[in-house]
């Protein structure tokens, strides 16, 4: 087996140097089971990141595994040329989680092509060319979902798509209108329309925002946040984009989808990362009616869209979610977790704010609750403080300060304990020094 160190060092001889990479000395992983991963020099993980919320049902899921192995006996690829059975039975499942009429899916890549996919079918579909996107959102790295990011470090500097303005963040613990929820009366929904009749022709194609900014530092808008943007976004004729690429798949517990916590039903939705359980897969759903307007568009194929041993993976990993790791599943080990970190809340004063939903935990460190000024190199520091400890959670937030919590939607709540004692440790070192 190739070591750690010869593994970076090919890393930095043969692969661009805007890989970003987690800790001082990044890690190569090697392999991984359940809900724990090891590194090539052996050392054992808690793995509270998922590969970015994307390993739903837990490392070498042996149900998923042995999906794909069954269908590469068969078939490992055919195009979209050719129908196939494990590309329709998924989109057939898929419609029957889905909200409301969604019904009508195109496979793809990634979370990118899903929402790039998205974009092009509302402009198709209502003949207006502006999109609303939100501040501090991040939407993928391709030339139209990295301008509708609203995230500075996000932004590709080398692409301007035109046609795409940002409406406020509904970011309650840093409010960009500096009131407090609920006396605000989520203000900065109105927002939309504001930008809307200011900065467009007064129609638009569609507004995309994810129901929990991941990227962003799980920023979890009040639930009538959507319910005032669906309103103005129709009143304007425009489509409402939901991206579920995190959020998806019970991820925020009592639902499958995020949205449905604000009883909202898009008119498109994206997913990716957990669909597959790590295998590569986009997918944007509508109604038939909207999807109906792609046929006058021209040609369009993805060579790997639908591809049948991805779409047995994502069936296998469903059908895990529906039998042990459910939406309801994830609530209560999320609550478990939830109350954990709001107990360290009382303790360490790093912590500023906790939230999100579910599986889906945000904790944003500053080095002053009163003037909020983001902790970054506090989150350095317990970065490397939980990895000693054998733990491995993500980060983000517009200014890196905020801890991003998410394990498999398969982890226990003895899991959720492993995890909360390695991070009050962690904490309690850091703390010392702020
Ligand atoms: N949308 C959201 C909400 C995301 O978090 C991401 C990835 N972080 C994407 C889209 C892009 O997905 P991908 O990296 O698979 O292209």
């Amino acid at each position: 087996m190739t070591d750690s160190e010869s593994i970076l060092e090919k890393q930095k001889q043969y692969l661009w140097p805007n890989h970003l990479l987690y800790y001082s000395e990044p890690m190569p992983l090697d392999h991984g089971d359940g809900v724990y991963v090891w590194d090539v020099d052996g050392n054992q993980y808690l793995d509270f990141f998922a590969g970015i919320l994307t390993t739903s049902v837990g490392h070498n899921n042996e149900k998923v595994i042995n999906a794909v192995r069954e269908q590469m006996g068969k078939l490992v690829h055919s195009s979209t040329l050719y129908p196939n059975e494990q590309h329709v039975l998924l989109a057939e499942k898929i419609a029957e989680l889905a909200p409301g009429h969604l019904q009508q899916s195109y496979f793809t890549n990634s979370g990118t092509e899903a929402n790039e996919t998205a974009i092009q079918l509302a402009r198709g579909y209502t003949g207006a060319h502006e999109v609303i996107a939100l501040r501090n959102g991040y939407h993928g790295r391709s030339a139209i979902t990295s301008s509708l990011t609203g995230i500075s470090g996000w932004r590709n500097p080398t692409v301007h798509i035109s046609g795409i303005k940002h409406a406020l963040a509904p970011y309650c613990y840093r409010c960009p209108l500096k009131l407090t929820y609920p006396e605000c009366g989520v203000a900065c929904a109105e927002d939309i329309e504001d930008v809307i009749k200011t900065t467009t022709p007064g129609r638009i194609a569609a507004f995309i925002a994810e129901p929990i900014q991941g990227v962003g530092g799980f920023v979890t808008p009040p639930v009538e946040y959507f319910q005032i943007a669906e309103e103005i976004v129709h009143r304007y004729e425009g489509l409402l984009i939901i991206d579920e690429v995190q959020t998806g798949f019970g991820r925020t517990g009592e639902h499958w989808w995020a949205i449905e916590h604000s009883d909202v039903v898009p008119d498109v939705m994206t997913m990716a990362k957990g669909v597959a359980n790590g295998f590569p897969m986009g997918n944007t759903i509508t109604t038939t009616e909207i999807a109906e307007s792609t046929g006058g568009q021209g040609l369009t194929i993805s060579t790997f869209g639908g591809n049948p041993v991805v779409c047995a993976a994502s069936r296998a990993t469903i059908d895990v979610m529906e039998t042990v790791a459910d939406p309801q599943h994830s609530q209560t080990v999320g609550s478990r977790l939830r109350s954990g970190l709001d107990a360290m809340a009382e303790k360490y004063p790093l912590i500023g704010d906790v939230r999100g939903r579910g599986l889906m935990q945000g904790v944003e460190l500053v080095t002053d609750r009163k003037s909020k000024e983001p902790a970054t190199e506090a989150v350095n520091q317990l970065f490397e403080a939980t990895r000693r400890r054998g733990l491995l959670i993500g980060k983000g937030g517009m200014y890196s300060n905020v801890l991003r919590i998410t394990p498999p939607l398969t982890a226990t709540e003895e899991h959720v304990d492993e995890a909360l004692e390695k991070i009050e440790h962690a904490l309690a070192e850091v703390q010392e020094n702020f």
